[in-house]
């Protein structure tokens, strides 16, 4: 008989390893409460490089081809587009920024990440322009809400999604039964609100919140997604994402006329566009601060795990990071160090 795993949330983090465990050949159910709050916000931005520090992201090697054929292979299984490739055109703050890029482009490892600098991609003038703009290869978008409301839609179909709140007294750790049914897994992927149950409430899951901008604009250039200060994601027919604010221990969900004027003022740093505001909308990231994931078993409950913190970079690290957790759920196959929340032991009450 099939083993049987139960997740609580389906965000990201919760329909990736539904994916990959139902790949494995387990029984999946998922409970969600049906109001996302972080992966269906998202930009679904897959950006290849570190801005700040001009450096590649961490794991990229591994991630980012994992990710381009994960997303392409779920688009077909659930006959849904979201995967979009894009570049990202970056704008430098400072000639020492230009000088970078072009030390770190002729450096083997970035081959496949940046593009050298041609006399185009300094004198580009689709934004203010004073130090050189540069070309991120290997970038994409997924459109997130279309990918938590198809996964909703889908589970559903398939008969797998409770749709309702986490409720703690139907919650037996120590026997892997949630209402009434035993499980041989269960994973916590609850996103933000991870810290209002008991059962991981330990992890130093931290709450950022981050808010973007819906925009119309009849000059922003619509094949590339500039960046400086802020993105520019063009989303089709003119209209635009602009993000994000970082907004640190806030866990509120409303939208603000402060990081409306903000984002508007990141893109007239970039340029003159005219935007037109459409819409805005915010939401909370689960983020750590040593900015790696929390996944692994519980300390005490065998059968209970935890896959949170996807931080800023979710949609580029899930499809990986949820293969992995599978391998340790059923082969008992170590984690990467870095994500393994045994990192954290010692805070265990
Ligand atoms: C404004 C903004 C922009 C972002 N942009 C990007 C980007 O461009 N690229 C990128 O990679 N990442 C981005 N992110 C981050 C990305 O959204 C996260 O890394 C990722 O989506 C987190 O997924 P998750 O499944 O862990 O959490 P969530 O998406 O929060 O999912 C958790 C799920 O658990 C359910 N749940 C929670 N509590 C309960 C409960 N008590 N009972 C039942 N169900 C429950 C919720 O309904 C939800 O569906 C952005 C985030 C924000 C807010």
């Amino acid at each position: 008989m099939a083993k049987k795993a139960l997740i609580f949330g389906a965000g990201l983090a919760g329909t990736c390893l539904a994916h990959r465990l139902i790949s494995s050949g387990i029984e999946v159910k998922i409970v969600d409460q049906g109001s996302n709050y972080s992966s269906a916000v998202a930009a679904g931005m897959v950006n290849p490089m570190v801005f700040r520090r001009m450096n590649k992201s961490w794991r990229l090697d591994e991630f980012l081809p994992e990710a381009q054929a994960f997303y392409q292979e779920i688009e077909q299984q659930l006959q849904t587009k979201f995967y979009h490739p894009i570049v990202i055109r970056r704008f430098f703050s400072s000639k020492e920024e230009c000088d970078n890029w072009q030390k770190k482009a002729a450096q083997p490892d970035y081959a496949n990440y940046l593009e050298k600098l041609t006399p185009a991609d300094l004198e580009n003038t689709e934004a203010s322009n004073l130090f050189g703009s540069g070309r991120v290869k290997g970038a994409f978008w997924v459109d997130a809400a279309q990918w938590v409301a198809s996964h909703l839609a889908y589970f559903k179909k398939l008969d797998l999604l409770i749709q309702s709140e986490f409720a703690a007294h139907l919650w037996d750790p120590q026997a892997l039964v949630y209402a009434g049914e035993t499980y041989d897994f269960v994973v916590f992927c609850m996103g933000f609100r991870q810290k209002e149950e008991e059962t991981f409430s330990y992890l130093p899951l931290q709450q950022t919140k981050g808010q973007t901008l819906l925009v119309e604009s009849k000059i922003l250039n619509q094949s590339e997604s500039l960046n400086r200060k802020c993105f520019v994601l063009p989303y089709g027919e003119r209209q635009f994402r602009v993000g994000a604010t970082y907004e640190w221990n806030n866990s509120t969900l409303h939208c603000t006329p402060e990081a409306r004027e903000l984002l508007l003022q990141n893109l007239a740093s970039l340029g003159s566009f005219e935007p037109v505001v459409i819409a805005q909308a915010a939401g909370v990231r689960p983020t750590v601060l040593d900015r790696r994931p929390l996944m692994g078993k519980h300390p005490k409950h065998d059968g209970v795990f935890v896959f949170n913190g996807l931080g800023t970079k979710g949609y580029m690290m899930a499809p990986t990071l949820a293969r992995e957790l599978v391998a340790h759920m059923l082969e008992n196959k170590p984690l990467h160090s870095e994500t393994n929340i045994s990192r954290f032991t010692d805070r265990t009450p």
